[in-house]
């Protein structure tokens, strides 16, 4: 056993996680101020350009958009950043069962006597997964290596961004004498203030105390179990359970003015699926099951379920399947208001399916082509490319808006459907 590491924990934190989850799905956001929180009026997480130019946490988009006229100002998107962190916690979880998932962008593992399977030393084998969830995600990550999950957490946050830090039993002196008690885990507000009083305004002069200080002053199980975890001692359990993944990506429109045409509502249906699959591609996922809804002017929804053998996020695949059941939803001389899909059971690409038919090479070689369409879409603006079955509603917008030539203005390229084109 490592006599530093009678416990090996470690703690996984994503840097500016929900402003980095939007540079990596928009490569336009890349180098730039970026900040998440547009919906509530003030900043839910920054971009390291937006932290240098002085915006933090909090911060009115009002004094930011005063501050820093440049910065990128976007809604938070929390299924997206809900997929990454599943992915964070999956990679993970290839090394240990033994994880927690904390929070969105942060997750404590367990990885003791991993150094003796892996043949390797603790350091080495988080340097491993930091490089891996790096890699993968595209994000940096604040890695702390520990006996325990308060140290681990001190160790993460020690040298950000980026930072690796490890904190082994002879070290714990060194990392907690110059620690504010603010800036231990669970003791930012009052009972840091409280600690802080009495006279242990460090992290070091509270582990000092001893144990009859704590009962004097009347301290509970919290905070003698962060005092415990100071002195070195492992008590603070993972809570093992895994939270389920972010396991669905949902699109719907509602058109105006509502219609009965089997043909329009098909084509608003498509451009639905177009874009659902657009996101499950852009998170390199595939769906095990599809659901579409159409909603009448009375508010009536008529819904059909479909489970897949193959798991896909091509669209053609999608309105194939659609287009069989479309009239299951559909009845003549109906007045519909709006249309929806939801991409269910999502897998990402790396998992392997039984190829038990060979139709995992057929749409593995789509997938391929609608990688370049993703890729033109993302350099010439959406919906440079399309599918033939989603034209009407592209069009029908275009001219809604009062666009009087050709009806459509960019140069596009229309994709066959595997379905009908109406
Ligand atoms: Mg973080």
């Amino acid at each position: 056993m490592n006599a530093n590491f009678p416990r090996a924990i470690v703690h996984f934190d994503g840097d500016a996680f929900f402003a980095s989850v939007e540079q990596m799905m928009n490569y336009k956001l890349r180098g730039k101020p970026v900040i998440t929180g547009g919906e509530r009026g003030a900043a839910t997480s920054l971009s390291y350009e937006a932290k240098k130019r002085g915006i933090h946490r909090g911060m009115r988009m009002s004094e930011i958009r005063i501050r820093c006229p440049e910065a990128v100002i976007v809604t938070s998107d929390y299924r997206s950043y809900g997929i990454y962190a599943h992915r964070m916690y999956s990679i993970v979880r290839t090394y240990t069962e033994k994880i927690e998932e904390y929070s969105i962008d942060e997750c404590f593992a367990d990885i003791t006597g991993l150094d003796e399977k892996m043949g390797m030393p603790y350091e080495e084998i988080v340097m491993k997964i930091k490089d891996e969830l790096e890699d993968s995600l595209g994000i940096t990550f604040g890695v702390g290596l520990a006996p325990n999950k308060t140290l681990a957490k001190i160790a993460s946050k020690a040298n950000k961004p980026a930072g690796f830090t490890v904190i082994p039993l002879e070290k714990i002196k060194d990392f907690l004498e110059p620690l504010s008690i603010h800036s231990v885990w669970g003791l930012g507000g009052a009972s840091g203030q409280h600690l802080a009083k009495l006279g242990a305004d460090t992290a070091y002069l509270f582990a000092q105390k001893p144990d009859i200080w704590l009962t004097e002053h009347h301290f509970g199980k919290a905070y003698r179990d962060v005092w415990l975890e100071l002195n070195g001692h492992f008590i603070k359990k993972l809570t093992l359970e895994s939270l389920g993944p972010t396991d669905s990506i949902m699109s719907t429109r509602t058109f105006t003015p509502p219609s009965v045409s089997r043909s329009y509502i098909f084509s608003q249906l498509s451009k639905n699926v177009e874009r659902a699959c657009e996101k499950a591609r852009n998170h390199n996922q595939k769906a095990r099951g599809i659901s579409f809804f159409l909603k009448t002017q009375e508010f009536t929804y008529h819904a059909v379920s479909i489970e897949l053998t193959v798991p896909t996020a091509d669209p053609t695949q999608v309105m194939g399947f659609i287009d069989k059941r479309f009239d299951e939803v559909y009845a003549e001389g109906v007045l519909y208001r709006a249309s929806g899909v939801t991409l269910r059971g999502l897998i990402s690409n790396e998992s392997h399916m039984l190829d038990l038919f060979g139709e995992i090479q057929e749409l593995a070689s789509k997938g391929r082509s609608f990688q370049v369409v993703d890729t033109v879409n993302k350099k010439y603006g959406r919906q440079t490319m399309f599918l033939g079955s989603s034209l009407q509603a592209l069009t029908t917008k275009k001219l809604s808006k009062g666009v009087k030539s050709s009806p459509i203005q960019k140069k596009t390229m229309i994709l066959p459907c595997l379905g009908t084109v109406y």
